[in-house]
C-alpha cells in the first residue's frame, strides 16, 4: 500500500462541518460530490499528500446515517492507495481477510474502491482505492 489516501469522517451536516474543517485545516474544501450508489454527499480537503473526506448521509437509513446512529459522528474509515486493487484484493484474501464488496466499484473522486470487513481489522473500516485512469476507456 502506497500511502493513506484519505480519512473518511462521518458528519451530520456538511453545511456545518465544511467551514469547520476549512478553519481547522486552513484550506478550502476543493471538491464536493454526491455518490448516489452510497447515498452520501462528500466534501474533500487536501492535507499534504492525503485528504480528508467528510461524509453526510443523503437519507435516514443510509450507511453513514446508521453509523452515526450507532456510534455518533466521527472517524468512519481509512483509505489506502494501491497501484493494483485486484492484486491487492487477491493478496489480502490469501492472508485470510474478507471484503464487504469483493468486486471493486467506482466511489467518490473517480476511484475504484472496496472495503474490508472491519471485524478482521481491529474494528477499523479499511478502504482500498486505486486511481482510475481517465484515459483507459478512450479507444483512440
Ligand atoms: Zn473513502
Amino acid at each position: 500500500m502506497k500511502q493513506i489516501e484519505h480519512i473518511g469522517i462521518a458528519v451530520n451536516n456538511l453545511d456545518f462541518a465544511v467551514p469547520l474543517f476549512e478553519k481547522l485545516l486552513q484550506t478550502n474544501c476543493y471538491k464536493t460530490e454526491i455518490v448516489q450508489s452510497e447515498q452520501v454527499a462528500t466534501a474533500f480537503f487536501a492535507c499534504g499528500e492525503s485528504k480528508i473526506e467528510l461524509l453526510q448521509s443523503l437519507n435516514t437509513d443510509g450507511i453513514i446515517a446508521k453509523f452515526i446512529d450507532k456510534r455518533g459522528e466521527g472517524m468512519h474509515h481509512i483509505a489506502f492507495l494501491v497501484d493494483d486493487i485486484y492484486a491487492e484484493i487477491n493478496r489480502l484474501k490469501a492472508e485470510g481477510f474478507t471484503f464487504i464488496n469483493e468486486a471493486p466499484k467506482i466511489g467518490a473522486d473517480n476511484k475504484l474502491i472496496c472495503f474490508l470487513r472491519p471485524k478482521q481489522t481491529n474494528g477499523v473500516l479499511i478502504e482500498l482505492c486505486q486511481e482510475v485512469d481517465r484515459n483507459a476507456d478512450k479507444t483512440d
